[in-house]
């Protein structure tokens, strides 16, 4: 099988045309004077990474990636679930004549579904084999339990013997958790559980307790866990009708100020977001100005739900999924994402029959999101025809 440069591998692609905007040299090319890119380590995994680096989840152009990778990103995250199975295989066409060596890929699987509830660690491992294929390659960099929000979860025997035998079996180098309830519960399990070499944790400026979330991050990078932040950018608007966009670059090196975060996934979809982010990879001092772009409006309540679950005890149905809810409002309104948002509906559209009939509602949020309002208008969206959605 031929296997390309990186040199060779740009001048075959038309990522060359996009990146010849980009306002930094292009990795392998000659005779140029290139700025240096910032890394850090993850963890005990001893990976070097850029501090910022793609999350593929939302990306389908193959272009987009291979002008990243030209562009010195090397971990690319994706899932068994995004776009049903599409992203992996975007992935897996891209990288399929490219050194294994040359780039770092991270997958999930979720260890639950609607369907089936837990789906034990057999088909979990099946799971991973198809991701394999898909991925056109005997192993993942990182291979993470989807979506944990629970001390239990962390310590759930079929998730650690399925993640265990997948590194044993040489199908995983290193395992974690990908987490946007709970964060901090989460981490804090994992630190105690010990068998983690990594966790993918929402985390943004819009955050109710950055300190306590920095207090965590720092403890789980004292016990050689490294540390991946996504949900990065917010929602990158404040508002629905997206006229306040949030300072995106800002939001990045706010989180990238946490020097226990090894690197950023920030979802890339458009060239232009791609130049952006990964001028952070040379540059990732939050200015004054930054900063204070990054002052939430008190006018508007922000998207990102930070998983907290704390709305739960005040709906009188207790319905577990407000917080899956809010986030799917956040793809959709905020990322412009409808096809995740119904993904994510898709699992927990069947808690909305409880409000249809429930009168009054009660849930409230901390960070004061109408949630009445919001799942109003996005319960909407399990109504429209999946081939509508973008
Ligand atoms: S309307 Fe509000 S209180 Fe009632 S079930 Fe729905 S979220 Fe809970
Ligand atoms: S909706 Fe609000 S209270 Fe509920 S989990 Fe999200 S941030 Fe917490």
């Amino acid at each position: 099988m031929a296997t390309y440069d990186r040199r060779s591998f740009l001048r075959t692609t038309v990522s060359t045309i996009a990146l010849a905007n980009l306002p930094f040299p292009i990795c392998g090319e000659e005779n140029v004077e290139q700025p240096t890119i910032i890394r850090r380590v993850l963890g005990r995994t001893n990976l070097r990474l850029p501090v910022v680096s793609f999350g593929v989840m939302r990306a389908d152009s193959a272009a987009l990636v291979r002008a990243a990778y030209d562009a010195g990103v090397i971990h690319f995250d994706t899932a068994h679930s995004y776009q049903q199975g599409r992203n992996e295989m975007m992935l897996g066409e891209v990288f399929e004549n490219v050194p294994r060596d040359s780039y770092i890929l991270a997958t999930k699987i979720q260890p639950r579904d609607r369907e089936k509830g837990k789906i034990g660690k057999d088909m979990f491992l099946e799971r991973l084999d198809i991701s394999l294929q898909r991925l056109k390659t005997s192993y993942v960099d990182i291979l993470y339990a989807h979506a944990l929000g629970s001390r239990d979860d962390v310590f759930d025997t079929d998730i650690l013997s399925a993640l265990e035998e997948a590194k044993k079996k040489k199908k995983a180098r290193f395992i974690g958790v990908s987490t946007h309830r709970n964060v901090e519960e989460v981490i804090e399990a994992m630190i105690e559980c010990g068998a983690y070499d990594v966790v993918l944790a929402a985390m943004n400026f819009q955050h109710q307790n950055p300190k306590r979330l920095r207090e965590v991050t720092a403890a789980a990078a004292k016990a050689g866990i490294g540390i991946v932040a996504m949900k990065t950018m917010a929602g990158a608007y404040y508002d629905k009708e997206r006229t306040k966009p949030i300072n995106c670059k800002a939001a990045l090196k706010w989180v990238l100020e946490d020097p226990n975060v090894a690197t950023t996934i920030p979802g890339v979809t458009t060239f232009e977001q791609l130049r952006e982010n990964l001028s952070v990879n040379y540059d990732c001092t939050l200015t004054d100005e930054e900063r204070a772009s990054l002052i939430v409006d008190p006018q508007s309540k922000g998207m990102s739900c930070d998983g907290c679950e704390q709305c739960v005890q005040t709906c009188k149905h207790h319905i577990p999924a407000l917080p899956d809810t809010m986030r799917a409002y956040m793809y959709a309104y905020g990322y412009s994402a409808p096809r995740q948002a119904r993904e994510i509906l898709d699992e927990v559209s069947r808690f909305f029959e409880l409000c249809y009939t429930c009168g009054e509602c009660t849930a409230n949020c901390v960070k004061a999101f109408p949630i009445a309002e919001r799942i109003r208008d996005i319960q909407r969206l399990t109504s429209v025809p999946q081939e509508f959605l973008a």
